[in-house]
């Protein structure tokens, strides 16, 4: 990330629910805060009715917010920001061109129709820019869908849901579809019960739990540090004792599988000390810090339940 100012914050977002004429109110925001830099992805996760929607539409000003601020260090966020809906739509009786082209003009995009034909090529589209946009596949559409929130050269892509639905060759062309548009150092916040793309594309989860960012987790370390597993045959006291030398450690239930983070020069030295101890190694594998595991520890109680 190259540089260290935030490019959206939001502070204290509150948003309640309901009037007079409802039975009660829904705190479905509540002073959630949280930032994202440049050329970050970030997850927004948690179970439904957790509030990420209502973020997302707060932070686009779809719907307004009773309390908090979004800052986009100073730029218009209508404009710095790049929006794709959990359910697009389209004018579908006109080609992916004109509604790309609306949108360009819309948004005061820079040359519209050079922008427009460009982005119908590197978005995967190419040869089907003149289609009505009806006889598009869904894989397709959600394409171009996203051609159309980035069109005006936002800062920050926010996607509500954008793998929902689709299958897994579709989830596959999206994810590096999107690794791509990151190279330009444009940011993006997805809201995503997906977390094996979560873990796949995101360099950072905000965990979201009643209306409040309850975690912020980094899932991007430095490549200097890896985080290893040594799977025992038995549970062996000698080679914990040995190996906890290096801070983090942690030891499963049973004593038989060691997961260490360290500096990646370490790493034999991780494995000779094991073996000199006499611990009998089944198994050596790089292990990686989960989406699904970090979800089950800050919503355990509701899996529990
Ligand atoms: P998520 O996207 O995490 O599933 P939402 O942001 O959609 O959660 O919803 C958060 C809470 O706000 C839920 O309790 C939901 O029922 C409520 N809510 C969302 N939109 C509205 C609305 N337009 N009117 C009343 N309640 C709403």
């Amino acid at each position: 990330m190259s540089s260290t100012e935030p490019v959206l914050s939001c502070r204290n977002i509150s948003k309640t629910y309901g009037n007079r004429f409802t039975r009660g109110n829904i705190r479905a925001l509540d002073r959630a805060s949280f930032s994202i830099q440049e050329g970050e992805i970030c997850g927004l996760v948690g179970p439904n009715g957790a509030g990420k929607s209502t973020m997302i539409k707060l932070i686009m000003g779809i719907e307004p917010k009773d309390e908090g601020t979004v800052d986009m260090n100073g730029l218009d966020p209508r404009v710095a920001l790049g929006y794709v809906p959990e359910r697009p739509t389209f004018f579908e009786d006109l080609s992916a061109y004109y509604n790309l082209l609306y949108f360009a003009r819309l948004t005061g995009a820079q040359d519209p129709e050079g922008t427009s034909r460009r982005l119908i090529d590197e978005f995967g589209l190419k040869g089907r820019g003149d289609d009505r946009v009806s006889s598009f596949s869904k894989g397709m559409k959600q394409r171009l869908a996203i051609a159309r929130g980035v069109v005006h050269g936002p800062k920050v892509l926010i996607m509500d849901e954008p793998f929902s639905g689709l299958d897994p060759g579709m989830m596959i062309e999206l994810r590096s579809l999107l690794k791509a548009l990151k190279t330009s150092g444009m940011a993006m916040l997805l809201s995503s019960h997906e977390l094996n793309e979560i873990d796949q594309l995101c360099d950072s989860i905000q965990f979201i739990k009643a209306g409040r960012i309850v975690r912020r987790e980094d899932l991007d370390r430095p490549k200097a540090r890896a985080v290893i597993q040594l799977v025992l045959a038995s549970p062996n006291e000698a080679v914990i004792g040995v190996l906890s030398r290096w801070s983090a450690l942690s030891v499963s239930g049973d004593r038989t599988t060691i997961t260490i983070e360290a500096p990646r020069e370490e790493i034999p030295d991780i494995v000779a000390e094991a073996v000199r101890a006499g611990g009998r190694v089944m198994e050596f594998r790089p292990a990686q810090v989960k989406a699904e595991d970090l979800y089950a520890e800050v919503f355990q109680a509701e899996v529990r339940a």
